[in-house]
């Protein structure tokens, strides 16, 4: 002991003395052990080193150590030593928080401390210790910015700030949207760039008094004390605003956008976890409702978002156990000039567990999301091959049109299996059209078609579905490489009403043919509408109500090919 000699060993901590000697050289953390009564410490050497404290003992300890606490960690630290001292059913402090250190520097600690009871039940000591939080000191490595554990700490002030001033804020996340392909299509390196640009960009907009955090992965989030809806959506629309320039990246232009999920405190969660979990969830709403946007969280929504995880599992099962409650639905096809049956196209279906029919648009999202479409989609093309090959005994030139993700032509061992399958039951590769149902951007055209190309050059026809919905455009046209263009219902729907659909669906079917391409138009449900297409619009082929509505098999041959067969 150096400059504390004036200050000497209380008796209650004389007693514990031998004890707290031996603690103090098994561990690394650093130690202490007050004499209630007299206000007395004993601290470990690392302590007093580390903070540049006057001694090992010391009367008085917080006046030392308060002036050394983070100015926004006070407040938290002086309520819990209060009901500490006050409050005869509390005798735990249990506190993370920033203490400057000798060099001037603050650094993250966890001090945790109990209350000793003499036989009374009075309280005569207080002893624990407080370790330092490496993971908190470290700034997240790409952008700088305080990370996950800083975030983590926030939220609770935020929480703690309620509790005084009953003054709420919102929890904003936000996550890249499409930072995947990013990284997949070009590298790490390309994708931290892109990281640090938006890290900057966002910190260059905000709010003096609001910090950006950078969580894990792509995920950034923003802690807004007192703010409403409205400062929210200003404040995410200038996020937007902030990203708005496209970046070259490694000689490729990219554009940023951003996936935002809101909640509000107290409303939306009383704790951190909680918090933190439905801001996840409302982000995660934010993206699959389309991206680029901000999800505020609301309890009936989140119900909603839970069921389509459980819809997850079960679908999981449901492939593991051999595609069980899986169907397929067939729809005839038929020539646009005589409705002659020439086809059908393969459309699935699948029973929950529960025996609920969910619609496709439901299900199929999330089975792309979990790549089951994969190992699924081999059994979408065994069976719609080996119903091909049964119905070609009643029409030999049947085709059978099967719907394909991009998650599937990525996958390289796809087209192996294609191949095998046609061999195997022997049927002709013009029995099989593929159809690219495509609801997200195409990262790369060129793979794309490259992957197509095998296709056709084996005789399997590609066909472009949904055309004029969403991502399937014109420009798709002039991109991808296809033998069918199917005209989707959307157009179908106005066509009787109005002239320009009538014109845009046969200047399409004419633009088709021009560069040999066939053309289907979906959805055709009155007679009306099938004369006027026929009149008019000189398209190949027709699938609609009109000529039979998704069946199952058995329904299918019944209806369509003169009754049940066999196998
Ligand atoms: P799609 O490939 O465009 O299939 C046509 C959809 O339009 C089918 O809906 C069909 O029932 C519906 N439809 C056909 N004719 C009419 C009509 O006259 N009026 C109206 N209102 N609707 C009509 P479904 O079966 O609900 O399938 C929806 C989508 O789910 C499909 O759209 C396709 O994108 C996807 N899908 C279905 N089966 C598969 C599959 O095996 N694999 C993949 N990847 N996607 C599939
Ligand atoms: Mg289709
Ligand atoms: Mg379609």
């Amino acid at each position: 002991m150096q400059k504390n000699s004036r200050v000497s060993l209380s008796p209650v901590l004389k007693r514990y003395k031998f004890f707290f000697d031996l603690m103090k050289r098994t561990t690394d953390a650093y130690l202490f052990c007050t004499d209630m009564q007299t206000n007395t410490v004993m601290l470990s050497p690392n302590l007093v080193q580390d903070f540049a404290l006057p001694g090992e003992v010391l009367q008085d300890f917080d006046q030392y150590w308060m002036p050394m606490i983070h100015p926004e960690e006070r407040g938290p630290y002086l309520a819990s030593m209060r009901a500490l001292m006050k409050n005869r059913n509390v005798y735990e402090h249990f506190l993370e928080y920033r203490v400057k250190n000798r060099k001037g520097e603050y650094i993250w600690i966890c001090c945790r401390g109990r209350i000793g009871l003499d036989r009374e039940g009075n309280p005569t000591i207080f002893a624990g210790m407080m370790t330092r939080m490496a993971q908190r000191n470290q700034a997240d490595e790409v952008t700088g910015l305080l990370n996950k554990y800083q975030f983590e700490h926030g939220v609770k002030m935020a929480l703690a700030g309620y509790r005084v001033t009953e003054e709420g804020g919102a929890i904003i996340l936000f996550g890249l949207d499409n930072f995947k392909i990013v990284n997949e299509t070009h590298n790490r390196l390309v994708g931290d760039q892109v990281l640090r640009h938006v890290a900057n960009a966002v910190s260059s907009i905000l709010p003096p008094m609001l910090t950006l955090y950078k969580l894990d992965g792509d995920e950034f989030a923003v802690i807004y004390p007192k703010a409403g809806r409205e400062q929210v959506e200003n404040l995410f629309t200038s996020i937007q605003r902030s990203l708005s320039q496209p970046q070259t990246m490694d000689g490729h232009t990219y554009f940023c956008t951003v996936s935002a999920g809101t909640v509000f405190y107290p409303e939306g969660g009383k704790d951190y976890l909680v918090l933190h979990k439905h801001a996840e969830a409302a982000m995660d709403i934010a993206k699959r409702e389309g991206k680029n946007r901000n999800c505020i969280f609301s309890k009936e929504q989140y119900n909603r978002w839970v069921r389509s995880i459980s819809m997850r599992d079960n679908l999981r099962e449901s492939v593991e156990n051999g595609c069980r409650g899986f169907s397929l639905f067939f729809q005839p096809q038929v020539a646009a000039s005589d409705h002659r049956l020439i086809g059908a196209e393969a459309l699935l279906r699948w029973r929950s567990p529960k025996g609920r029919m969910v619609a496709p648009m439901e299900f199929i999202p999330i089975l792309e999301e979990t790549m089951l479409i994969i190992p699924l989609g081999r059994w979408i093309v065994e069976e719609a091959l080996r119903v091909c090959r049964k119905w070609r005994r009643v029409v030999p030139k049947f085709r059978v049109s099967v719907n394909m993700s991009y998650e599937q032509v990525k996958d390289a061992s796809f087209k192996e299996f294609v191949n095998e399958c046609l061999e195997r039951y022997e049927i002709p590769p013009e029995a099989l059209i593929l159809e690219l149902t495509e609801s997200k951007i195409i990262a790369d055209w060129n793979f794309v078609n490259r992957e197509f190309d095998h296709f056709r050059r084996k005789g399997i026809a590609i066909a472009m579905d949904d055309f004029g919905t969403g991502y399937s455009s014109l420009a798709t046209l002039k991109n991808l490489s296809c033998d069918i263009v199917k005209i989707d219902r959307e157009f179908v729907k106005k066509i009787l009403e109005n002239d320009f659909d009538r014109r845009l669906v046969k200047y399409t079917v004419e633009i088709c043919h021009s560069i040999g391409i066939k053309t289907c138009i979906e959805g055709v449900e009155e007679e009306e509408e099938y004369e006027l297409l026929r009149r008019e619009c000189n398209a190949d082929t027709i699938q609609g109500y009109l000529f039979g509505r998704p069946e199952s098999i058995e329904n299918f041959e019944e209806k369509f090919l003169g009754g049940k067969m066999e196998d």
